[in-house]
């Protein structure tokens, strides 16, 4: 190997694994387990964080989804009645798809913004704006 080619090579690897990996963002799994007739969901917090979104409309939207009454305790959430991981995550899943993620550039930067009544979703990443509705 020459030294050119070293130097590269030192580059690349000094480069932070985000920036190359980029393209494809990653919806956060949960971990979830049963206890009794209820599921106990673990890392709450963890999910609102890189969801950034209001948790009450969260658990608004899952409570409708499941059709399960579902409290939050201590950075867990509570739901009343049986729902697998699978079923879950798949259902977070589909959060991100409908709420979160940008149409256009498919990243998570994503906010509510407000305008004229209407609740809008505006990409921070490529500037898109869609309307959303159940937002
Ligand atoms: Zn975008």
């Amino acid at each position: 190997m020459t030294n050119y080619e070293n130097l590269l090579l030192k580059a690349y690897n000094s480069i932070p694994k985000k920036a190359l990996t980029q393209e494809r963002f990653e919806v956060p799994k949960v971990d979830s387990f049963l206890q009794g007739t209820k599921t106990i969901v673990k890392g709450f917090n963890q999910l609102l964080d890189s969801m950034r979104r209001d948790k009450k409309h969260f658990i608004k939207w899952l409570m409708k989804e499941t059709a399960l009454p579902i409290s939050e305790v201590n950075n867990q959430l509570i739901i009343n009645g049986k729902v697998n991981s699978y079923q879950l995550n798949k259902l977070i899943e589909s959060y991100f798809k409908q709420f979160i993620l940008c149409p256009e550039c498919k990243k998570p930067d994503t906010k509510v913004i407000t305008e004229g009544g209407t609740k809008l979703l505006k990409c921070e990443a490529c500037g898109a704006i869609k309307s959303v509705s159940g937002l």
